[in-house]
């Protein structure tokens, strides 16, 4: 027999794993030195006290007769799908809750969901890229074209009308860069997916970060129920990356090659998965309850304020960067035309301070830098201090 001989295809990508090597080896190598670490994606705070209330009272309910709950319904109990839908009331959007979806993430989502369209379909990423939308399309065989950004669009791609694609993949604001479309920006992908018959996979993982008057979502945009999925996560709106929670939302007018996507996710869902466990999906009900907005609020404004101490350096420093407004994520060019590996070694040598190489994400991201805000507030402090103090030597 053969394995899937598109695995060949895959790029290792030794990212993380270097960036944790490096780390450690010189972390071994000087153990008196106190390395903070900015690079790392996940949140360091705690769930919101109604989401773990919620959670004890839902695994409560699973320990007696009356109120036991088995098998779930695979789209997401109705009540949940409410909640979701007010949530996106509160930023002005109107999504009906019979088109919602709630899954266990936005990772699974994004590369779940390319199944439903033909292997010959052509992708379009934008690079910068969260690598799980070029891996998981490599694995099913289809042809990837990338939209290069840069410092010229402000790392917000554009479509070219001169290259046709069938399924693009954005994420706003976006895991690199920080960058997050505008809504002119948004409507012409929106107008460039109409007119080419593609879909749009709109990742907005990081909505809840947007401080401006971005869109929160491809449904904001006019003509985007007619070309576009949204997947969105509570790993950064609420803390959720370990609890794992997710929604994807497909509105009922989107069909393609004379089918309704949602019925096809719908049959995909149910026949592969046997969806979210009563607790999480009464969490996810808590997140978005009145409270629940309050509470992770506090929470979010608390990486907010890390973001502003981070921009606020390269300010300073007159160091040219995306992100860090609507985004948690700050990148960064690198200084004095370093490349990103280059000044990561530099930046761990001389202040002790971790970060993530941007070249790891795409051939875009070469001479780039993130920084996350998710670290304490005293370390990102410590940290620009540090850099702050380095770079002005
Ligand atoms: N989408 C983007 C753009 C991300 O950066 C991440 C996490 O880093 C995810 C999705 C993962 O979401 P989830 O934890 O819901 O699977």
């Amino acid at each position: 027999m053969k394995i899937n001989q598109n695995y060949d295809n895959l790029v290792p990508n030794y990212l993380f794993a270097d960036v944790a090597r490096k780390t450690n080896e010189y972390i071994a190598a000087h153990p008196d030195k106190n390395v903070i670490r900015m690079g790392i994606g996940d949140v360091t705070l705690p769930l919101a006290p109604v989401v773990v209330d919620a959670l004890k009272k839902g695994s409560d309910d699973l320990a007696a007769k009356e109120t036991f709950k088995g098998y779930p319904d695979y789209e997401g109990y109705d009540f949940v799908r409410d909640a979701i839908a007010g949530y996106y009331k509160t930023f002005g959007v109107s999504v009906d809750p019979s088109e919602i979806l709630v899954t266990d993430g936005a990772k699974g989502d994004s590369a779940n969901l390319s199944e439903i369209f033909s292997t010959d379909s052509v992708v379009l990423v934008t690079d910068p890229v969260y690598p799980v939308y070029v891996d998981s399309n490599i694995m099913a065989g289809r042809k990837i074209l990338y939209a290069a950004s840069g410092e010229e669009n402000g790392f917000c791609a554009m479509p070219d009308p001169a290259v046709h694609a069938d399924l693009i993949y954005l994420c706003s604001p976006n895991n690199p860069t920080g960058a997050a479309y505008n809504y002119n920006q948004l409507k012409a992908w929106v107008d460039y997916a109409n007119a080419n018959d593609a879909v749009i996979i709109y990742d907005a993982a990081y909505e809840h970060f947007i401080a401006d008057d971005s869109p929160r979502s491809i449904f904001a945009v006019e003509g985007a129920r007619t070309c576009a999925i949204e997947l969105c996560s509570l790993s950064k709106t609420a803390g959720f990356t370990g609890t794992r929670a997710g929604y994807t939302v497909i509105p009922k007018e989107l069909v393609r090659d004379g089918k309704n996507i949602y019925d096809l996710w719908y049959r995909r869902l149910s026949t592969k998965y046997n969806g979210v466990s009563w607790p999480v999906q009464c969490a996810v009900a808590a997140v978005f309850s009145e409270e629940g907005l309050k509470q992770i609020d506090e929470n979010i404004n608390y990486y907010r304020r890390n973001a502003k101490v981070i921009a606020d350096t390269f300010d300073r420093l007159g160091i040219w960067y995306t992100g860090g407004k609507n985004s948690p994520y700050i990148w960064i060019r690198c200084p004095g035309g370093m490349g990103s590996w280059e000044f990561f070694d530099y930046l761990l040598d001389n202040a002790q301070v971790v970060g993530t190489p941007g070249e790891g994400f795409g051939s875009c991201g070469k001479g780039f830098f993130r920084f996350t805000s998710f670290s304490s507030y005293e370390n990102t402090v410590e940290a620009m201090k540090r850099i702050e103090a380095l770079l002005t030597k």
